[in-house]
Parts: C-alpha cells; structure tokens; sequence
C-alpha cells in the first residue's frame, strides 16, 4: 500500500525523524490559509499524488508571496499531473502539501528496502540525490553505498555514521545524520514498510538534516496489525477494478495484454501467463481468485475482465484440490450465463472430479471451449482470441 508524502511525513516526525512543517490542502483558500500559519515564507506548493518525478512535472513550486502561493495551488489543484511514474494518462491533483521552504545547501538520497539477494533489509545512500537514483544505479553504481542491517540488532549507530560519511556529509553533522538514518530504520521496522525512500534527503543551509521528499509503502500482507496505517489509504490513487477485486477476494492486476485470465492459485496464475506469453499471446490481467473460486468470485472476475476493451479471449484454468471440480464447473456456468460473455472463453479443469467437471461445461449449453493440458488451454485460446474482432 502507499500513502502520499504529507502522510510519509506526519509518520516520520512521529518516531522522531525531521520534516520541514507542513500542511495538507484541498482548496486554494487553505492552500493560503497554510501558508500564513507557517510564517512568512518562502513556501512551497506540493502536488500529493501516489507518483515521484512531480518536480519535473510541474507539481512543486516555489512561493515567495501569499499571491504566489494562490497561484500555485490554483494551477496545481485539479490539474493532470504526468511523471515517469504516472504513465502518459497521468494523475489528477487532488491535495496539496503546502511547506515551508528549505535553502538547501546539498541533496542525498537515503532508501530502505529488503534486498532479496541478501535476505536482509538494506539502506542504501548516494550524495546523488534529487535525481532518479535508477540513473544513478545504471550509469554510476559507486555513489550507492548499502548498509546491511543484521535482523537482530538492527540498523547500528557506527553503520549510520559510516554512511553518512561516505556520501560526503560533512562530520560536524555525522551524529545528526546518523540520528536521522536511525529515526528511518525505525520507521521502516515498525511500521512494517516495504519502501521507505528520502529523495532528497537534504543539509540545509544552517547544517540541518532534512527529509525534503518521503515516500513510504507498506507491506499488504502486514497490514492488519497496522489499522492506523489502513485508514490513509486514498483508493482516488489505485486502479478502480483493482479496489473491486478486492472486496471479493480477487488478487487482479491488469496487465497490457488481450486474453484474460482467472486462476485459483497465485504459482498456477504466474505459469498461466507464462504459458499465454509462450504461445505468441499476451495476457490482460493477472487474477487470482484464491482457494474457493464460488460463483459470486468467478462472475465478478469476469465482470472486471470485460471492462477492459482490449479483452479478445477469456482462459479459465482451476485446479480442484479441496475444491472439487464439478463445484467449480456449476459457478462457472452460472457466472458465464449472468454476465453473457462477449469473447470466446476457453476453460482447463483438473483434479477432483475433473470427469463430472467437464459434463457440466459439456452440457450447459453455452459456448465453451474445453482444454486438457495446459499447453492445450494456451493454443486455444490464444487462436480464439486471434479468430475474435
Ligand atoms: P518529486 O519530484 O516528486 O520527487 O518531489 P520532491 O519533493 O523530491 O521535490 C523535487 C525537487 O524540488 C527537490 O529535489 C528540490 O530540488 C525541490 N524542492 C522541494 N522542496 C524544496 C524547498 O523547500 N526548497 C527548495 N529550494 N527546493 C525544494
Ligand atoms: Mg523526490
């Protein structure tokens, strides 16, 4: 899950790691109203969306005057802001963060994640900050300095400080950085995060250390023991079907391609696209629909599957292990026959009365095409979707 950087924020000073003062906003009259209560500025005018590289985009602008700050948060509001990261529809703006400006004397870069290779949570630092640290890991790997942080003891002080000094921080701030580089793992740790990234992490002017930018993710799977987390979910910033999916246990994510796919079972849904992707084709969506697979799971899959106009083909593959399969073939049908499906559908069954399974789908009297093996289903319906206009 993400949440927006004024929320990044609010966590971060609550374990103690600083931001400049802030505020969110949803209309220019508190845009201005914000600035006043800050100070006397300058101010800056930040466009909250679930998306980085908002600066090259237009979305953070300097104010010196309340005219200023008006202006901007007229022409940021509702505007559509488009980054690297929001895809050439981009993103309506629909909250603010107004700030007190920073004089930044330098911009690092500070980012914690697991590195899988190591099985170990990494921070990883660079004196590149402000810049897409993927240039600065393709074209020069030596400005990332990694730290990594042994499970049982955490992050360090002397591993802090060390990083801090290797990205070039001056040593009257070491401590400070270090402080700061402890207030993120702790943050990272006891938050459950998967991201937690500081781009630009800043010395400002008068040697303080600042996160002038934070972007915090959190594990999905880790998010019941973290209600307060939950409740800064902004559903404006995820994809529509993908939210739908949810409320019925459907892991969907939608993918580029035509045939779509609904599978029991994440391994078998990765080795259908695969599959789909070796037979020429490419698949429309990744969903998952569990162990259970009822009728009401499999007709709302099909329901998000035909919204998108790009569908040619739909392909079923589910395995009856607990779940038997003439059980599953009754849903399908009665799910086929409610949505009245548009595109060719092609269903696999195996296991668990795959026999009975197969009869039903036989006699229902709609049009299904039946598949055996998994190479079978694949070549099936990536001709059924090549056959359908
Ligand atoms: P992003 O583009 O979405 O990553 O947004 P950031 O929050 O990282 O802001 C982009 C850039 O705007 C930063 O790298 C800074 O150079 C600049 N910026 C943001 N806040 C301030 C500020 O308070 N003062 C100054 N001088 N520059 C700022
Ligand atoms: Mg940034």
């Amino acid at each position: 899950m993400k949440v927006h950087e004024y929320q990044g924020k609010e966590i971060l000073r609550a374990y103690g790691v600083a931001t400049p003062r802030g505020e969110v906003c949803f209309s220019v009259e508190e845009a201005v109203a914000a600035a006043e209560q800050l100070g006397s500025g300058p101010w800056v005018v930040k466009a909250q969306i679930h998306a980085g590289g908002r600066g090259k985009g237009g979305g953070v602008r300097l104010a010196r005057s309340a005219d200023e700050v008006r202006q901007h948060a007229a022409d940021i509001l509702g505007m559509t802001l488009i980054t690297h990261q929001t895809g050439p529809e981009g993103k309506i703006v629909k909250r603010l963060l107004v700030e007190e400006g920073a004089d930044i004397e330098r911009e690092f870069y500070v980012g914690i994640v697991v590195d899988r290779s190591a099985q170990r949570v990494v921070v990883m630092a660079s004196s590149e900050g402000g810049t897409e640290i993927e240039e600065v890991a393709a074209q020069t790997p030596e400005k990332i300095h990694k730290a990594i942080v042994d499970p049982v003891a955490g992050l360090t002080r002397e591993q802090a400080k060390d990083l801090a000094a290797k990205i070039g921080l001056p040593d009257t701030v070491l401590d400070h950085a270090a402080e700061f580089l402890l207030g993120l793992y702790r943050v990272y740790w006891g938050t459950d995060a998967s991201l937690a990234e500081i781009n630009p992490l800043i010395l400002t002017t008068d040697n303080k250390v600042l996160a002038l930018d934070a972007k915090l993710n959190f594990d999905d799977n880790a998010l019941f023991r973290h209600p307060e987390t939950k409740e800064l979910r902004d559903l404006d910033e995820e994809d529509p079907n993908e939210i739908e999916a949810s409320k019925y246990g459907l892991s969907y994510i939608a993918l580029d391609g035509n045939i779509g796919c609904l599978v029991n079972g994440a391994g078998l849904a990765m080795a259908t696209m695969d599959i789909i992707k070796l037979y020429g084709a490419e698949p429309a969506n990744f969903l998952d629909v569990g162990g259970g697979a009822t009728t009401e799971q499999v007709t709302e899959a099909f329901v998000i599957m035909m919204r998108n106009p790009n569908l040619k083909a739909i392909l079923v593959n589910i395995f009856g292990g607990i779940m038997r399969c003439d059980v599953i073939a009754d849903g399908l049908v009665n799910a086929a026959k409610e949505v009245h499906l548009s595109v060719p559908l092609v269903v696999r069954l195996e296991g668990t009365n795959v026999v009975q399974g197969r009869e039903i789908i036989a006699n229902s009297g709609i049009e299904i095409t039946s598949a055996t093996t998994m190479a079978d289903a694949a070549e099936k319906v990536v001709a059924a979707a090549r056959g359908h206009r």
